[in-house]
């Protein structure tokens, strides 16, 4: 496995793999990686001649008052983990690297997407996230992108860019991995212990409880008692502040009225300075995608 930390490096590296006309498969990561990364590793290993991670904790999506300066981070280990998964190429690139000091060009998207959920509670951050995630794309020209259910709003922003962009490349999403007590996989939940670590499971509790709530309507329904079914798991949980519980369709995450296919369940709580998130996803034809519990991924 080949590590490029400058540019050059990788201009060269991806000049290789364009002379033998090689598919590439890209999975942008912030580092500290767990096993929901690691899935999309797994995929770009398979669909693609060669798998690229990259690993940057990108400054600009962050907020003033957020955690970039303590965001956990372990490139030795990352890059074991990577090695293993069967990645070709890691770009691990510097912040000065990625943001001269001249640097002054932005990609910011517009529209409902960046007004509501995550982007309500993080001002600036999908303007970070689109123009970090073009930059990338720009730079590797992968074949397929591999991004993660887990931030289905980042996947509604990405899904855009691409498209509004006219980028030629294949957006690949991979569902949520799950620790086996149902909590979201996150590099954030090393930031959690002992009563913190039980009342995150209120996430994944009050998805499950929204959905219960989905499927006892008689349609067509009302999607705020779902809302409610979803806030009432969170209120009983002392430790947990909720930022939202919203029933709202999955690419222009604008709030649903009826409760009615697709839609998309999206939380968002505080547990203490732990900030997290978690969704389930009921598409057109109404199955759920809910993810998959780590145990039970067979691997
Ligand atoms: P991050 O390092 O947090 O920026 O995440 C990198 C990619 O992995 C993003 O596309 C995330 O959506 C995805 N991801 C993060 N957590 C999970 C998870 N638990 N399961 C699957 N994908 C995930």
């Amino acid at each position: 496995m080949r590590l490029l930390t400058t540019l050059n490096d990788l201009r060269d590296e991806r000049a290789a793999w364009q002379r033998t006309g090689a598919t590439v498969g890209l999975l942008p990561t912030m580092g500290y990686l767990h096993a929901g990364h690691l899935s999309h590793a797994h995929a770009a290993r398979a669909e693609n001649a060669i798998a690229v991670a990259s690993i940057f904790v990108n400054p600009t999506q962050f907020g003033p008052n957020e955690d970039l300066a303590r965001y956990p981070r372990d490139l030795e280990r990352d890059l074991a983990l990577l090695d293993g998964a069967g990645v070709d190429a890691v770009f691990a690139p510097t912040a000065a690297a990625m943001y001269p000091a001249d640097f002054n060009t932005w990609v910011e998207p517009s529209g409902p997407l960046t007004e509501r959920l995550e982007a309500a509670h993080r001002p600036g951050h999908f303007r970070g996230v689109a123009t970090i995630v073009a930059k990338l794309l720009l730079l590797v020209a992968p074949t397929r992108a591999y991004f993660g259910q887990k931030d289905a709003q980042q996947v509604a922003v990405v899904r855009r860019l691409i498209a509004d962009l006219n980028l030629p490349v294949e957006l690949r999403v991979g569902p949520i991995i799950r620790e086996p007590d149902g909590l979201a996989m996150s590099s954030r939940n090393v930031y959690l212990h002992g009563e913190a670590r039980a009342a995150a499971t209120a996430l994944s509790h009050a998805l499950e409880a929204g959905r219960a709530a989905w499927e006892s309507l008689s349609a067509p329904a009302s999607a705020e008692s779902v809302r409610e079914a979803m806030r009432a798991v969170v209120a009983a949980e002392p430790l947990a502040a909720l930022d939202y519980a919203e029933v709202c369709d999955p690419d222009t995450c604008l709030p649903l009225t009826t409760a009615q296919a697709p839609a998309l369940l999206a939380i968002a709580a505080r547990i203490g300075p732990t900030r997290l998130i978690d969704n389930y996803l009921l598409r057109a034809d109404g199955s759920w995608e809910i993810g998959h519990r780590v145990n039970e991924l067979g691997q």
